[in-house]
């Protein structure tokens, strides 16, 4: 970066001055997250589900939902366990209005998939969609501004117009496993296109993996072969997607 380029951000920042995503108090200047909280995060580590990269036991290949679900992706990973200071700045981001948490999140994500990544070859990457409500009351949705940041990382292009929600889900309370992957599955459709063969799917969070799965198959059965996915975190139960 040239030095009039880094003047210029200085004083940005000093302006405008970010905040951590991790502890939220302000960032140190030129910074977008404090070096310490950086070296604190609860990333995932091996042993991973080989499925949806989950932490598992030693003696376990894939974790409890992908050995009870057939899943329609083939493989993804999340970056960071959900603990109480990621849920903390996933909410943040997500309903209050962080939006500049989305940069540093996906960066650490882009880093931290990177290797996976070069062996998935994706030949694009799509935003989990969220409902045009939502969308209208929170401004933004977060998993295209961390789906933007890992493609501009990574070079990999950003596609929006492709998957697409189309309804709003109908209340999943009281229905079980089955219903409420089909009640899912009809929440997304594909923009009928010359679609890439691998595609990424790009998300904030990974409950029990039934919204990536619900993309998974619209996009299979919109002609693509292969579907990966990465998501910041990892874990919560399905109380933290609704
Ligand atoms: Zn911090
Ligand atoms: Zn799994």
């Amino acid at each position: 970066m040239s030095p009039l380029i880094q003047a210029g951000r200085t004083a940005v920042d000093l302006l405008y001055p970010r905040r951590c995503p991790f502890c939220h108090d302000v960032a140190p200047v030129g910074k977008d997250a404090c070096p310490g909280c950086l070296e604190e995060l609860p990333y995932v580590e091996e042993p991973r589900c080989r499925k949806c990269g989950k932490p598992v036991d030693e003696a376990q290949v894939f974790c409890e939902d992908c050995m009870e679900t057939r899943r329609s992706f083939e493989e993804g990973c999340s970056a960071f366990v959900y603990d109480d200071k990621l849920r903390e700045t996933i909410r943040l981001f997500k309903n209050k209005g962080r939006a500049e948490y989305g940069s540093v999140l996906g960066r650490l994500l882009y880093l931290y998939a990177r290797r996976e990544l070069k062996r998935w070859e994706p030949g694009c990457i799509l935003p989990v969609p969220v409902h045009e409500k939502r969308l209208r009351a929170r401004g933004y949705n977060q998993a295209e501004l961390l789906a933007r940041e890992i493609s501009s990382l990574s070079g990999i292009p950003l596609r929006t117009d492709v998957l697409l929600r189309v309804d709003q889900t109908t209340a999943m309370w009281g229905l079980d496993r089955k219903g409420r992957k089909k009640n899912l599955r009809r929440a997304f459709a594909v923009k009928e296109e010359a679609l890439p063969g691998r595609v990424l799917l790009v998300d904030d969070i990974l409950t029990t993996g039934s919204t990536l799965d619900a993309c998974a198959m619209v996009l299979k059965a919109a002609g693509v072969r292969e579907v990966y996915f990465v998501t910041v975190c990892t874990g919560g139960g399905e109380a933290a997607r609704y």
